[in-house]
């Protein structure tokens, strides 16, 4: 690990005046449970090291707010899968946050950690793209609010501008509840990033939403216009050919070693399904 300068400002103005004077030669640091891989591996190299777990913007906490549910970007996977109304109101994510790593790591890992690391694998993105999150992010202009499908670009890269960090993401508490579920693929049980993740979000008037991640160079969100995956008497037929096309443009890469090209496009069908007859049945439970 090259040295590198250890900085844990106290207020939201010298995290942003910091990260923007460095540039890319500074890194955010929250659980650290990717960023310390990479530092040890050599992989990123920065100057300097911004612990923001002291700044009271960013501080780890679960509120309903205007319309909205607000996590704090330091909020862990741990908090984050106990939460009651995530649990109940946005099933997908409580599952997703449940399977990140072991105890040790969702104790660390925070959500927009999760977020901002940009992994086509990254759990809790599908989840959090079939509720339409929307991520905030404070920067040396001010506050901006970023849908989360306009937040990827690819492994690793987001639009976060020079100087500016993740203070929270927003959930909208939706006047119809929408019931969903996540499910991935990994090669092996125990810790493993997924080859294949999926979430999928069922409302009572039949439309559903499907996002996944691992197929491509960044999570993605699909709309079922046409109310059939909403449709539990819809035939095995009517779903496959919905799913043909909502899932045509995945595009898996043909030299990871996770999983083959045609493994991932297989299994991304297969739990799709699943996802699917999970979220329908927590519709009709309530
Ligand atoms: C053993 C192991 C198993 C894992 N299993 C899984 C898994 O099953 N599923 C999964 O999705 N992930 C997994 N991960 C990856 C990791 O735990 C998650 O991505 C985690 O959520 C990252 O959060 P963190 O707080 O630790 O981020 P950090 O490591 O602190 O940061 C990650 C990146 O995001 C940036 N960043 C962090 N917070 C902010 C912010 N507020 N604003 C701007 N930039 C920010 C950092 O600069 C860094 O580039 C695993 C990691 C390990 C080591």
């Amino acid at each position: 690990m090259q040295p590198f300068a250890y900085s844990r400002p106290g207020t939201l103005a010298e995290a942003v005046a910091l990260l923007e004077e460095r540039g890319p030669g500074a890194r955010v640091l929250a659980g650290g449970t990717d960023l310390l891989i990479r530092l040890r591996d050599g992989s990123l190299d920065p100057e300097v090291v911004v612990d923001v777990k002291r700044v009271p913007e960013l501080a780890p906490g679960i509120r309903a707010d205007d319309g909205r549910l607000v996590i704090g970007a330091t909020t862990t996977m741990t908090e984050i899968a106990a939460h009651p109304v995530i649990r109940h109101e946005f099933a997908a994510l409580a599952d997703a946050a449940a399977y990140v790593g072991s105890v040790q790591i969702r104790n660390r890992a925070t959500l927009a950690g999760n977020l901002c690391n940009a992994s086509p694998a990254a759990d809790t993105a599908p989840a959090l793209l079939v509720h339409g999150a929307v991520v905030v992010a404070a920067g040396p202009e001010g506050t901006r609010r970023i849908p989360l499908d306009a937040f990827f670009v690819r492994s690793g890269v987001t639009t976060l501008a020079r100087g500016e960090l993740v203070t929270a993401v927003d959930l909208p508490l939706p006047s119809t509840r929408l019931a969903s579920a996540h499910e991935r693929r990994t090669r092996r049980r125990g810790h493993d990033l997924a080859a294949v993740t999926m979430a999928v979000g069922v409302d009572a008037r039949g439309a559903a939403r499907l996002a996944f991640g691992s197929v491509g160079p960044r999570p993605v969100v699909r709309v079922d216009d046409t109310a059939t995956l909403g449709d539990r008497s819809a035939t095995d037929a009517d779903v496959d050919a919905i799913l043909d096309r909502l899932l045509g443009d995945a595009a898996p890469s043909r030299t990871s070693m996770r999983a083959s090209p045609g493994y991932r496009l297989a299994m991304l069908r297969v739990l799709a399904r699943r996802a699917r007859a999970t979220a329908l049945g927590r519709l009709a439970d309530g």
